[in-house]
């Protein structure tokens, strides 16, 4: 049966958006209203060291401001991710009960970084550690005198497949290239591979628009949905933005919408993200709405976008 069009946004409020944020969440709104679908807004603030209540309420007023509506979503507290660690919870122990999930002891910076999406450049790939070969005597003896451990879950030697919307096929062996991965912290929180991979499954998400940067995560959690019964979404992952030098200048990569907010209107600032994702040929002033019909995979550029750093922005 055809599953009826849902995307998402899915932002984590652990600053305020910049222009890569903002391209993100225009194709994807762009993505699903072209496609006649339902957007839902899930706040994915799983992690409560680095996300706060402020930035949450600022990406709201954000969107609202750029012209991007949703059907359902934040603030309803059942799309804010802090509310919803019970599902995670059963999904973890689905893959317990599976026996794919082991304690692992291994680094903190690595047990922390867990519950944020990775950042460009960050590698997925885990080379594995011996936590994942301790004895059953070894693991049973650490877990009643070590420091609490995360937990990880064991990948098979799988090749997965995805069919990205813009990327093409995106082949990727999940023990060679991915690794075992982890999935809650040790301080408790579930990690944003397990959190997103419930929540596109739970919430019916057939489309997921974001950056290249997460591409490769795309095929664990494809794999995870579909070991937790669930069908995956179809994936379509946009370029990034980068500085003439290669890098978005932190000036401009970090340039949070507040700024930018204050040098020019919605309508100036979206014509400048379609002309930079190749929908408008030159930047002028539009509103979201009218580029639905202008909307197509085929305009937007593969390579990362090259965004004249003089030339933009305050
Ligand atoms: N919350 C993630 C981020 O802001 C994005 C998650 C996703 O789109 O899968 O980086």
């Amino acid at each position: 049966m055809e599953r009826s069009v849902t995307g998402r946004f899915a932002p984590s409020p652990s600053g305020y958006m910049h222009l890569g944020n903002l391209l993100a969440m225009l194709l994807a709104w762009l993505d699903c209203r072209a496609l006649g679908g339902r957007m839902i807004f899930r706040m994915e603030d799983l992690d409560p060291v680095r996300t706060r209540a402020e930035y949450a309420r600022a990406l709201a007023a954000d969107l609202k401001w750029l012209g991007l509506d949703w059907d359902e979503g934040y603030p309803d507290p059942a799309y804010q991710q802090a509310n919803r660690t019970d599902l995670y919870a059963n999904a973890f122990r689905s893959l317990e009960r599976m026996g794919l999930v082991y304690p692992c002891w291994c680094s903190r910076a690595q047990r922390l970084a867990a519950a944020s999406a990775p950042h460009p450049g960050e590698a997925v790939h885990d080379p594995g550690c011996r936590c994942a070969h301790m004895s059953a005597a070894e693991r049973a003896a650490r877990l009643a005198s070590d420091r609490p451990p995360a937990w990880k879950v064991r990948v098979p030697d799988e090749t997965v497949t995805v069919e990205d919307g813009h990327y093409g096929v995106y082949t990727q062996n999940l023990a060679r290239e991915g690794g075992d991965f982890i999935i809650r912290r040790a301080d408790g929180v579930y990690a944003y591979q397990l959190a997103v991979s419930v929540d596109d499954m739970l919430m019916g998400v057939t489309r997921v628009v974001r950056g290249r940067d997460l591409l490769s995560s795309a095929p664990r959690q494809a794999w995870l949905i579909r070991l937790l019964g669930g069908t995956p979404p179809e994936y379509c992952h946009l370029p990034l933005l980068t500085g003439m030098e290669g890098k978005l200048s932190k000036r401009l990569g970090s340039l949070s919408t507040q700024l930018i907010r204050l040098d020019t209107t919605a309508e100036e600032l979206t014509g400048r993200l379609a002309w930079l994702a190749g929908l408008l040929p030159a930047p002028g002033p539009v509103t979201p709405r009218a580029l639905i019909g202008l909307f197509s995979w085929d305009k937007v550029p593969k390579e990362d976008i090259v965004v004249d750093e003089k030339a933009a922005g305050p």
